[in-house]
């Protein structure tokens, strides 16, 4: 248990509270849903960077792809295995990239993990 601040909750309470993909899982935001089950959800990205542009996330509150630990082993593997599902679903396995954008300095803006399902277009490398 950690610390507990002046509205009595944990420190680990109020990021969750307030994190907007806690929201979205807790269905209090708005998202186009497209996959759910007890330890995923999948949704369109609001601002979407490719004809398809899916975000898959765990439920379970995890920061960044920087925090997990061994036992995220199983949820971040299901995590994969349903942004491929999806990939197959919305008709991009001819081509299709997923990027998982850890920390500022790499582009991450939410702050709970996720991994961008992108397809229905020709992708340049290096990324930017
Ligand atoms: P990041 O920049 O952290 O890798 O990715 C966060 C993604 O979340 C961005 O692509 C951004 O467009 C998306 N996003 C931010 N706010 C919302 C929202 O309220 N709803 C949905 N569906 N996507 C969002
Ligand atoms: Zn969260």
């Amino acid at each position: 248990m950690d610390a507990t601040g002046t509205d009595g909750l944990s420190r680990t309470d109020a990021v969750e509270r307030d994190c907007l993909f806690c929201r979205i899982a807790r269905r209090e935001v708005h998202a186009d849903v497209l996959f759910e089950d007890d330890r995923v959800l999948a949704f369109r990205d609001i601002n979407p960077q490719a004809p398809v542009h899916v975000l898959v996330i765990p439920k379970r509150h995890i920061g960044s792809l920087a925090d997990l630990t061994g036992s995220d082993e199983d949820l971040m593997g299901h995590t994969f295995v349903v942004a491929s599902s999806l990939a197959s679903e919305l008709g991009v396995t001819d081509g299709f990239r997923v990027v998982g954008n850890c920390g500022e300095k790499a582009g991450q803006s939410v702050f709970h993990i996720h991994i961008h399902l992108l397809g229905g277009r020709r992708f340049g490398w290096p990324p930017g």
